[in-house]
């Protein structure tokens, strides 16, 4: 490795992607300061948009060689910081290899570009009567590599899976600038699975170039039902009550008043007035299943309080309540200036009380919280609202960020869902891992990426080099101390 500042890389980078596909210019760097996390911010020294898979593996080799960290980017939705720039590093930006390469209704698999939209991988598939099933809200925009990179979830994954269920085949461009495939696209895995680990590596692993997903048919019948209660309590008892009864549905989402109310002010999805809280459960799969099993449903919301429930099984019926929930994040926008969207899981059981404990820490704060989650995975979304103009407002947003992700800890939760550690969370890490538990993480990392110049700086609080001794350990490795492993 020779040590070349990432302004002597320019003209190399030009000859790589072409002069108009590199960016110097201070403004136009601005650009890609940040992901959807606004919070933090960081100008790219440098930013290359390759066309080809070659053109990133000649990026990574040249970076490698000079010893310049890099980052690689999808559509920047990300809400942790992980496509976050390093200052002194290369933003690889996937944005030109975007397209659907192939699409297998035998097999029912697709190839796909990383820079792809989650949301154009299922328009191509349904002239087949196929979908790629995971479905983040953000699926319109974000792009399947960063999918690939956060492991990706969505309303839809209760029944379905998250990205790592539907991924068989990837082509990486390691660390050291090697094209090279990790699983062969069946799904069958021999030895380690490297696939699995790569996906939810956040950009720390390598760069996705080429995706294989699975496709699966497209539900006979789907069913939408929509049910309001006095309060979340109530929909979490309906919610707890329909999975006892061994029913899976495809989705089981619950919104707040607060988030209802900024959903009605941008979308004017038209949900229950007063409602203190609406669930939404979808139900998919064959006619004469959904159809028992809707019955079911309806009779267990109704036994839960619901004040109102109304079904909805057609297109335009079920995206309209979809709207209200799909658009929930932006939609705080106009009832806060600034808000923190927060990514928590907790043990489904637990939702009622750590519902109560984020209101009552939300009282105590006095910053305003509006529930939005994933109920059936247990995965809490809770958005927290203040002004970023008054500096003690955003501290106390942020504490209250941090006492929410406490008590998902508490009652045997995680600190992420979705989302991601990314910058944002790497604080987070030692409260759900040991040291040692972050150490053996690292050695997976160093495997990968011995020179750390593959994003940088995220996921872990300590970041060190392969071989590096832990400065906040100061001895080895209890497994290298007792012969059982070495650093290598
Ligand atoms: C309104 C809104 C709704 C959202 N809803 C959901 C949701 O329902 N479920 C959910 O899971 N997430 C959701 N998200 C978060 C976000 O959309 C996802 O994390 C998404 O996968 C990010 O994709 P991206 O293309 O924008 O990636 P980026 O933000 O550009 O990058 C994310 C990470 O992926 C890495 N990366 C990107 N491309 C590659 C590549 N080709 N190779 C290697 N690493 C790469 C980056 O380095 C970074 O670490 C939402 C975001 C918004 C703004």
């Amino acid at each position: 490795m020779t040590t070349t500042t990432v302004e002597g890389l320019v003209p190399r980078m030009r000859e790589i992607c072409g002069a108009a596909n590199v960016i110097t210019d201070p403004l136009e760097l601005r650009t890609y300061e940040c992901d959807g996390l606004t919070a933090h911010r960081s100008v790219p020294a440098l930013v290359v948009l390759p066309a080809t898979a070659e053109q990133v593996a000649a990026v990574v080799t040249a970076c490698a060689r000079a010893g310049v960290p890099f980052v690689a980017r999808g559509s920047g939705t990300g809400l942790s910081g992980g496509a976050l720039p390093h200052r002194d590093g290369v933003l690889v930006v996937m944005s030109r290899m975007r397209k659907i390469l192939e699409i297998d209704p035998v097999s029912r698999r697709a190839v796909v570009e990383p820079g792809a939209t989650n949301l154009s991988v299922s328009k191509a598939a349904a002239p087949f009567g196929l979908f790629y099933a995971p479905d983040p809200s953000s699926q319109v925009i974000c792009s399947v590599g960063g999918n690939v990179a956060e492991n990706s979830g969505g309303a839809h994954c209760l029944k379905n899976g998250f990205t790592v269920h539907h991924v068989t085949g990837l082509e990486i461009v390691t660390p050291a600038g090697e094209l090279t495939w990790l699983g062969d696209g069946t799904g069958v895995t021999t030895g380690y699975d490297l696939l699995g680990a790569f996906t939810g590596s956040e950009g720390t692993l390598g760069i996705v170039t080429k995706i294989v997903v699975k496709l699966m048919p497209l539900p006979e019948t789907v069913h939408t039902l929509l049910a309001a209660y006095a309060t979340t309590s109530d929909g979490g008892r309906a919610v707890s009550d329909i999975i006892g009864a061994g029913i899976l549905p495809a989705a089981i989402e619950m919104m707040d008043a607060l988030s209802i109310e900024a959903a009605e002010a941008a979308v004017h999805c038209n949900y229950p007035p007063g409602a203190g809280a609406v669930l939404i459960v979808e139900l998919d799969g064959p006619t004469s299943e959904v159809e028992t099993e809707l019955a079911t449903v309806r009779a267990l919301c109704e036994a839960a309080g619901a004040t109102e429930i109304r079904a909805a099984d057609d297109p335009a019926e079920r995206a309209l309540i979809w709207a209200g929930r799909k658009s929930a994040f932006a939609a705080v926008g106009r009832i806060s200036p600034a808000f923190i969207v927060q990514d928590g899981v907790v043990p489904r059981t637990s939702l009622g009380a750590v519902l109560a404990r984020i209101a009552s820490l939300s009282e105590q704060a006095g910053v305003r919280v509006a529930n939005v989650f994933h109920a059936g995975d247990g995965n809490l979304h809770p958005l927290v609202l203040y002004d970023d103009a008054s500096p003690e407002q955003t501290v106390a947003a942020e504490e209250l960020s941090g006492a929410i992700l406490d008590t998902c800890l508490e009652h045997g939760g995680s600190i992420t869902g979705e989302h991601g550690v990314g910058v944002d969370k790497s604080r987070y890490m030692p409260k759900m891992f040991s040291a040692d538990d972050l150490d053996t993480m690292q050695l997976v990392r160093c495997a990968f990426d011995p020179a750390s110049l593959c994003n940088p700086g995220k996921i872990f609080p300590t970041p060190r080099l392969c071989g590096e001794v832990p400065g906040h350990r100061r001895a080895p490795h209890p497994a290298v101390a007792a012969g059982l492993a070495e650093i290598f």
